[in-house]
């Protein structure tokens, strides 16, 4: 597969990618200063860091740390003053430059998350808060070491509805702005279940996801990295997002998912025009 470490200029200009990962997140490589130079690079003018926060304490997986200064501490509040003070510098340094930068944050949401997303929320100002949906019934689903483990004593049917209701129930919180990479189940589970997941998951966001959507106020995302995973397809899908759009849900933001700093921007030539809120604003005239 192509590495995707794309160092031109967009040819669209004005775009903000909405989700990106420095080297607090475990799973990534590349500073805040080498993402902010990346950004720049490509014609972005905005970019919102949201390193990944996993604190799920029922979780059967070892996720919930954080890198600081190269080492792996626990994923407690505290331990994220380093990130929120680095990527506020940024926003100082990078300003200027003609750059914003975004102080944000992927939950990694479980079963009764809520009240440590508004502890967090109360102990650093935020200006993003994404839900990102890794586990179904605590099992991850996102990496390719875990997802049999996960989807192999379930039905297609029962992961679609679990993994549905944990959707309806994280927007039905009101806590999370977006909602990340909506139908990431698909990753590996149109692999391990065919194309029947995908199909019925669509039936499930229609008629289940998108009114808690409406209902709640909290929007999604087109995640982009999709296409460096070899899916050919965005998250959510390009119908789901029409869909989405059609049923009154908010698409607010681009977000490439980048876990090293040449994945910014991925592809958002030719996505940016299912996120009206990211085109530049034209004359009228
Ligand atoms: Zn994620
Ligand atoms: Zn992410």
């Amino acid at each position: 597969m192509p590495e995707y470490n794309q160092r031109e200029p967009l040819s669209i200009p004005g775009l903000a990618d909405y989700h990106c990962h420095c080297d607090y997140s475990i799973d990534a490589t590349g500073s805040i200063d080498e993402y902010c130079i990346a950004a720049l690079r490509r014609g972005l003018v905005e970019i919102c860091f949201t390193t990944h926060f996993d604190s799920n304490p029922n979780s059967l997986g070892d996720a919930d740390q954080i890198r600081i200064n190269s080492e792996l501490q626990p994923s407690i509040p505290e331990n994220l003053a380093p990130y929120v003070e680095d990527v506020r510098q940024a926003d100082d340094t990078y300003h200027s430059k003609g750059l914003s930068v975004k102080l944000g944050l992927e939950f990694g949401w479980y079963k009764g998350c809520e009240e440590g997303v508004a502890r967090l929320r109360e102990m650093y100002t935020f200006d993003y808060m994404l839900c990102g949906i890794h586990e179904v019934g605590n099992a991850c689903f996102a990496c390719r070491e875990c997802f049999e483990a996960c989807f192999s004593s379930l039905s297609v049917e029962e992961v679609v509805d679990k993994y549905t209701r944990q959707v309806v129930t994280a927007a039905e919180s009101g806590v999370f702005d977006t909602i990340a990479h909506l139908d990431y189940i698909k990753k590996y589970g149109t692999e391990f279940f065919g194309p029947k997941l995908e199909e019925l998951f669509a039936k499930a966001a229609k008629e289940q996801i998108f009114p808690a959507l409406v209902k709640s106020g909290t929007a999604l995302e087109v995640n982009t990295s999709g296409i460096r995973h070899g899916i050919d397809n965005y998250y959510p899908s390009i119908r789901i997002v029409n869909e989405a759009r059609r049923a009154g849900v908010e698409i607010r933001h681009l977000g490439s998912d980048a876990h090293v700093p040449w994945q910014i921007g991925l592809d958002f030539d030719a996505a940016a025009s299912l996120v009206s809120s990211s085109m530049p604003a034209w004359d009228e005239d």
